[in-house]
């Protein structure tokens, strides 16, 4: 029996990084949790599945960057991680480019060795528009970076992406492209990188230790069965579906993912390859032993395919448009009146996440959580 008399003080619907690290806190403040996962696995998008020691990133590659150090010090009580540095490389046609766009990508486009030139060279290409109207991605696109960037490493990566010409998505898309004038193919800025040792799973185990978690259960076949058990109910599934899509269904883009073993010891030479050319009909191709710098004779590849989202299909992207946006206003507001439930991650919120923004974002869950209960 817990502290609110129930069986459980929280159901915590979803074992993805919101629901464990509120699992996590809420059990050291002692309260009693019970995990729910609809998947036969723990861990939500970042989990990794061990395949003969490769830790293969199961729902794409997950890169941990952050320039919190709370958040940094916070992940690294639970796990090691490595001094993986993301370094993608983009492929065109078969010539190869460095990203994100540097003094490598310049010198690889057009042989220019200095800041100075790559400038000019950008510059040229953008004072010949006569088009200052950037209301659309290819528009706003060109004119912050040139024709030829735009052609070889934005279009046809992005268009393939969303499902759409890049003159029908929005600027707010790629909001703020990353150039810089040095040598530097890191992809982030961020002052803090790696992978955990071991896989993103032996991070969230570490979270769920001593923590009941019951897998392969979704909460809505037997919603008012679990409520009974719990107190409350932190819920981190889709917010539509929770309201049983009664203002309709927020859309969503898919991937998918075709894995495969190789009998290479190293197939590409980098964790990720993205194919920018809009005939390549998959966007990267991920060598999942190089987030480790795995040496195994043999190596596993995943090529990742951009998909129309269908109800049923795995929910990868939101489409925060504004018919969408909307729509997840409205639930946001049903989502008020709901006392007893707390929503958050990024299917409840309708939100990209990354996995230390979801993780600030659970702490705040919690420090909210715990000062009502005071
Ligand atoms: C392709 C891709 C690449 C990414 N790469 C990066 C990266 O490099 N770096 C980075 O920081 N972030 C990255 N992210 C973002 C990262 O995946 C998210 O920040 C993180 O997964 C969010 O955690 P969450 O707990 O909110 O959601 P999730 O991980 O989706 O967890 C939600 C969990 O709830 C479960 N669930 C849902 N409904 C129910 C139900 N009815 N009953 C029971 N269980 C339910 C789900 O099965 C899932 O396990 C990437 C995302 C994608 C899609």
């Amino acid at each position: 029996m817990a502290e609110s008399g129930f069986e459980y003080d929280f159901i915590i619907i979803g074992s993805g990084l919101f629901g464990s690290v509120c699992a996590r806190e809420l059990t050291d403040n002692g309260f009693k949790c019970l995990v729910l996962e609809k998947r036969n696995h723990i861990g939500g998008n970042c989990y990794t599945e061990n395949i003969e020691g490769i830790n293969v990133h199961k729902y794409g590659p997950h890169i941990f960057h952050t320039n919190s150090k709370r958040i940094w010090d916070y992940v690294n009580k639970y796990a090691a991680f490595n001094r993986f540095t993301y370094m993608p490389v983009a492929n065109f046609k078969g010539d190869l480019f460095n990203l994100p766009f540097n003094m490598n990508t310049f010198y690889q486009l057009w042989k220019v060795k200095t800041p100075q030139e790559a400038q000019d060279k950008i510059q040229h290409q953008i004072s010949k528009l006569d088009n200052k109207n950037l209301k659309n991605l290819e528009d706003y696109a060109i004119n912050s970076v040139g024709h030829d960037v735009y052609e070889k490493l934005i279009k046809g990566y992005t268009e393939k992406q969303w499902g759409r010409d890049a003159r029908d998505l929005p600027t707010s898309i790629i909001k703020r492209l990353p150039v810089r004038f040095t040598f530097d193919n890191n992809y982030f800025n961020d002052a803090y990188q790696g992978i955990p040792i071991g896989g993103y799973t032996k991070l969230i185990k570490a979270l769920l230790t001593g923590i009941e978690i019951r897998r392969n259960v979704d909460y809505f076949l037997n919603k008012n069965q679990w409520n009974a058990l719990g107190n409350k109910t932190i819920f981190t599934g889709k917010i539509d579906e929770y309201f049983d899509f009664k203002l309709g269904h927020l859309e969503y883009r898919s991937l998918l993912f075709e894995t495969v073993r190789l009998e290479v010891k190293n197939f590409q030479g980098n964790a990720v390859i993205n194919y920018t050319e809009k005939d390549v009909p998959y966007n990267r191709i991920i060598e999942h032993k190089h987030f480790e710098f795995g040496q195994q004779p043999f190596t596993i590849i995943t090529k990742e395919y951009p998909k129309e989202w269908k109800s049923g299909n795995d929910a990868y992207y939101p489409i925060n448009d504004v018919k969408n946006m909307r729509i997840y206003k409205k639930y946001k507001e049903m989502a008020k009146h709901e006392n007893r439930t707390i929503f958050g991650g990024r299917l409840a919120e309708y939100k990209y996440y990354n996995m230390d923004q979801v993780i600030a974002s659970a702490l705040k869950s919690v420090t909210n959580i715990l000062s009502a209960n005071v």
